[in-house]
């Protein structure tokens, strides 16, 4: 068969380049390194980890990104592999030798007879004539590919941060403090006038949130991430920093909002929105944040309503280039108004090294199905790797896009039951996790085994 073009050799673009040769479809792999470097990287091998040597939990029962890594491993992973063979003892985390890992993603991609490297940058469009093309150009995807990115997509579907606000397992959230209402009760497209999930603060709730707030440790702003912010999405530490009422007359404000609880309006108010289709994920709205991770959970937990929150992701503000994935991408990643271009890897709207590679893994997939004229459709939404395509191409909301680590709120619930008695109750949402995780490997499994008669 003809080859496929895969632009970026990091994390996604060898997954998928190892995917393809895997299939017997040949690859001509373009990375721009070490011509041309990134603010990141400092090497010119594969796979470079640009920051922590961390690929996070290996737990496979009680962490989702474990469960991706097992997933992974089963669906043949070159990333996984390499960093099995690489790993460094760290407890539960799966953590590697970085050069050692590169090395060894380098070696085996150099080596195999059925992939060309051609170093150099693609400085715009892929030409006309690569029918079959993956673009894995990563969170600092060069300038002028960005530039003819966007021409593809429009300003307003690509983006060049994040700005994240933390994201809360629904089941955390203390309903006998917190209560669902709509501003004003307006009623939404789908809505009832309960789309949001409130948090009421009275004066000195506030007045001691503010100052947590502005005493947390941050995170710097690495120099070259040194563009301005937007005024549209200041970090929330920003906005207390310019007076006490400017949250307050922001994201904070209490207007159209009564209290079912205490019978009053309240003095502020932390709003959150629905994240996913399936109602399990709720985001703080205009929450972005540069507070480092355990600060954010120590202040948010003082919010009335989230004493006990859990947190699917974590605020924060990065330099970021990605596409508004939900609106733009087909089910199998490609570009609706150019499908023959596919997109992997932090471009198209995960978060992290290991959901980066993971949608490389379906994307080389993807492209190897239609070079050999087969059909392969997604994993199902209850296996890991499911779960993070499915969100990143259907299941979030385009309107609020924000890259999204793998996580068991993307998973559908497994109903408990009916007539269990309270303790046995208990027992059941114990085992949630490993259930979870038990029949994301079974239909994975299931998958697997279609995608090889197909
Ligand atoms: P990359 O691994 O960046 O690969 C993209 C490749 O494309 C690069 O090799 C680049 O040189 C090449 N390229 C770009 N443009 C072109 C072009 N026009 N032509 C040819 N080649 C091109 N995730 C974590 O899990 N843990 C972390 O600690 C972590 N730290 C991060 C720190 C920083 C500074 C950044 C920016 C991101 C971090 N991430 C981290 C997020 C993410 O997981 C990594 O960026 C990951 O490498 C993304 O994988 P990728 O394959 O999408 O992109």
């Amino acid at each position: 068969p003809k080859p496929v073009h895969i632009i970026g050799a990091g994390l996604a673009g060898s997954e998928a380049a190892w995917q393809l040769v895997s299939a017997g479809v040949p690859v001509i792999l373009h990375e721009m390194r070490p011509m041309r470097g990134t603010d990141a990287h400092q090497t010119d091998k594969c796979a470079e980890l640009v920051c922590s040597n961390s690929f996070r939990s290996d737990d496979a029962e009680n962490n989702a990104v474990g469960l991706l890594h097992e997933e992974m491993r089963r669906a043949g992973s070159l990333i996984l592999k390499s960093a099995d063979k690489h790993k460094l003892p760290a407890g539960g985390a799966l953590a590697v030798d970085r050069d050692g890992f590169a090395e060894a993603v380098t070696a085996t991609l150099t080596s195999h007879p059925l992939v060309t490297f051609e170093r150099g940058e693609i400085a715009g469009l892929p030409p006309a004539e690569w029918d079959n093309v993956i673009i894995a150009s990563g969170p600092l995807t060069s300038p002028a590919l960005a530039e003819a990115i966007l021409t593809l997509t429009g300003e307003a579907s690509l983006s060049f941060f994040d700005a994240i606000a933390p994201i809360i397992h629904k089941d955390s959230i203390n309903l006998e403090r917190a209560w669902f209402q709509s501003r004003y009760d307006k009623v939404g497209p789908e809505g009832d006038g309960a789309d949001y999930i409130n948090c009421p603060m009275d004066k000195p709730d506030y007045l001691a949130f503010i100052d947590a707030v502005l005493a947390g440790e941050k995170t710097e702003f690495k120099e070259w991430e040194g563009t301005p912010y937007f005024e549209g999405c200041l970090p929330i530490e920003i906005m207390a920093g310019r007076g006490p009422n400017t949250l307050r007359f922001g994201p904070m404000k209490p207007i159209g909002l009564f209290d079912p609880h205490a019978q009053r309006r309240p003095y502020a108010v932390v709003q959150l929105r629905q994240d996913n289709a399936l109602g399990t994920l709720y985001n703080m709205v205009g929450f972005q944040t540069k507070l480092k991770y355990a600060e954010q959970v120590r202040v948010f937990r003082m919010i009335p309503g989230l004493e006990n929150a859990e947190f699917a992701r974590l605020g924060g503000l990065h330099r970021n280039t990605f596409i508004n994935s939900p609106k733009l991408l087909d089910h199998s990643l490609r570009l609706k108004a150019d499908p023959r271009l596919r997109f992997a890897g932090q471009v198209t709207g995960v978060e992290g090294y290991v959901e980066s590679a993971a949608i490389g893994l379906l994307a080389g997939r993807f492209a190897a199905a239609q070079r050999l004229g087969q059909t392969l459709t997604p994993p199902p939404l209850t296996t890991a790797l499911g779960a993070l395509i499915g969100h990143i191409t259907g299941q979030a909301d385009a309107k609020t896009f924000q890259p999204m680590n793998v996580n068991f709120g993307l998973f559908p619930e497994i109903d408990a039951p009916e007539g269990l008695n309270k303790a046995q109750l208990r027992e059941w949402k114990a085992g949630r996790k490993p259930r979870l995780s038990a029949r994301a490997l079974t239909e994975l499994q299931s998958w697997l085994n279609r995608s090889a008669q197909a």
